[in-house]
């Protein structure tokens, strides 16, 4: 995957292969290998969209003007259950990259084991440079373009970058407009609380990463890292998940040293901690976290090569990647953010002894509280917060404690392959943490495809 271009007397240059569909690919022919039992001919359809549409819809800009916008919705996968996913609006959304998080959402929600499966969508926009009511009008006229393709038990929408409770409020009367005399709350989930929304959903995900993260600690016995309380964390990202991440592990008794987002990172240095409270109020007034009084401007690149204890990214994907995994200082990185770390990147950092938890696993939060805020929406039910974060808790640990005995697993049976005269040409590497999450997510979505009986 991983070309070496230029003259290498001028120095080595490597060229990733970035396309999001390929990284998917890429992962998922690793998690494979250790699968002999896996039926071959399913190999295509597990890793294939069921189905992609493509739409494109003029909309009135508030100064008059019409401009034409571009959206996207995958349906990865119906195996399990209906679709899942979020809808991203951002200037970078294109086909490649919802089909890849199409197929994320499918290993997570199997791994996370809630009846649903992997969907995302998208709208190629700068929700920066538009106003409330023009992002109201392109998520009307985007859910009408969608028409029947979602629903409660088809394909469910959630917030993903840049969109958030408005969005999922406009989503949710647009829809109901369109099939009166229905309860249609649950066609869509991280709605406002009065509107059917769950408690706790908007924290969901940054709850999520910490009880894996501390579940995580209190598994793998890493040297120098006994627990979340005292660790220094680096946090690239402060929004709806970061932001999350941040004032949890700082309540927890973490030390938060540097956080970031668009517009560039702070930090603090030795031994001090950033007020996270202090950083919210600074970045609701000011926009950025940038210029809070007593810290040090970074880039974004500085803080991911920060000196840490956990490396949360929690805004793009691949911004762990081949040219900065060997510079990386932390001692874990936890994906909050859904592919940021690289294939090529996963390698150097499994060679320096780093533990990647997957974006399938650790950011599964969010659509675990989705799958509870459905359920409530069906039964007509408000669940109290210390409910929902218990039974959170509970599929965390859960999902932590099978990803560590896979994980397990992998590895004796590879140490154990070391000691028969086996070809060494067929011997398997050492698994990571991503590979052992992603072989349980395939083997269930493969054993519930032959329990259902291929059709006809
Ligand atoms: P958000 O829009 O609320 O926040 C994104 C943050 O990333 C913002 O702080 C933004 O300034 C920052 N950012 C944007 N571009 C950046 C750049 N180039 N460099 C550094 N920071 C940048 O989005 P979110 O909901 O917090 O999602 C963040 C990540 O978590 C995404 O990868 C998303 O797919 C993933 N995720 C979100 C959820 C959820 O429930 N919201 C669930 C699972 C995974």
């Amino acid at each position: 995957m991983n070309t070496k271009t230029g003259d290498e007397d001028q120095g080595v240059i490597e060229k990733e292969d970035l396309n999001p569909a390929h990284i998917s690919d890429i992962q998922f022919d690793k998690a494979i290998r250790y699968m002999d039992h896996l039926q071959h001919g399913l190999i295509d359809f597990l890793k294939s969209p069921k189905r992609t549409l493509s739409v494109c819809f003029p909309v009135m800009l508030d100064d008059g003007s019409v401009k034409t916008f571009h959206g996207f919705r995958t349906v990865h996968s119906r195996v399990m259950g209906p679709g899942k996913g979020g809808i991203r609006y951002h200037p970078e959304v294109n086909k490649e990259e919802v089909k890849s998080l199409a197929a994320l959402m499918t290993w997570k929600c199997a791994l996370a084991d809630v009846p649903f499966g992997g969907a995302k969508g998208g709208v190629i926009c700068d929700p920066k440079s538009l106003s409330q009511d023009e992002l109201r009008r392109i998520t009307r006229r985007f859910v009408t373009e969608l028409k029947d393709d979602i629903g409660p038990y088809i394909d469910i929408p959630a917030p993903d970058m840049y969109t958030n409770q408005q969005t999922m409020a406009w989503i949710y009367d647009t829809y109901d407009i369109m099939h009166p005399g229905k309860n249609n709350h649950p066609v869509v989930t991280g709605k406002p609380v009065d509107l059917g929304g769950s408690l706790g959903r908007d924290k969901a995900t940054g709850q999520g990463v910490f009880y894996t993260t501390e579940r995580f600690l209190a598994k793998a016995e890493l040297p120098k890292l006994p627990s979340i309380r005292e660790a220094r964390l680096a946090i690239q990202g402060f929004g709806n998940v970061g932001a999350a991440v941040a004032r949890l592990f700082s309540d927890a008794g973490a030390k938060v040293i540097a956080v970031s987002d668009s517009t560039g990172g702070i930090c603090v240095d030795n031994d001090d901690a950033l007020d996270i409270e202090t950083v919210l109020e600074y970045k609701k007034t000011n926009g950025t976290v940038v210029g809070l009084p007593e810290t040090r401007t970074i880039t974004n690149e500085d803080l991911l090569e920060i000196e840490c204890d956990i490396l949360i990214p929690a805004a793009l994907e691949n911004v762990i990647r081949i040219d900065n995994a060997d510079k990386i200082r932390a001692r874990l990185i936890v994906e909050a953010a859904n592919g940021p770390v690289t294939p090529s990147a996963d390698e150097v950092l499994f060679s320096k002894g780093i533990p990647v938890v997957p974006d399938i696993l650790a950011n599964a939060g969010g659509v675990i509280v989705s799958f509870f805020e459905w359920v409530q929406n069906i039964k007509h039910e408000q669940w109290e917060l210390e409910e929902v974060d218990r039974s959170l808790r509970a599929k965390m640990n859960h999902s932590v404690d099978q990803v560590m005995m896979k994980w397990h697993q992998l590895n004796n049976s590879h140490d154990e392959s070391h000691d028969t005269d086996q070809n060494p040409e067929e011997k398997l590497p050492p698994a990571d943490l991503r590979t052992a999450a992603l072989f349980l997510a395939i083997e269930r979505l493969a054993n519930v495809t032959l329990e259902r009986g291929i059709w006809p």
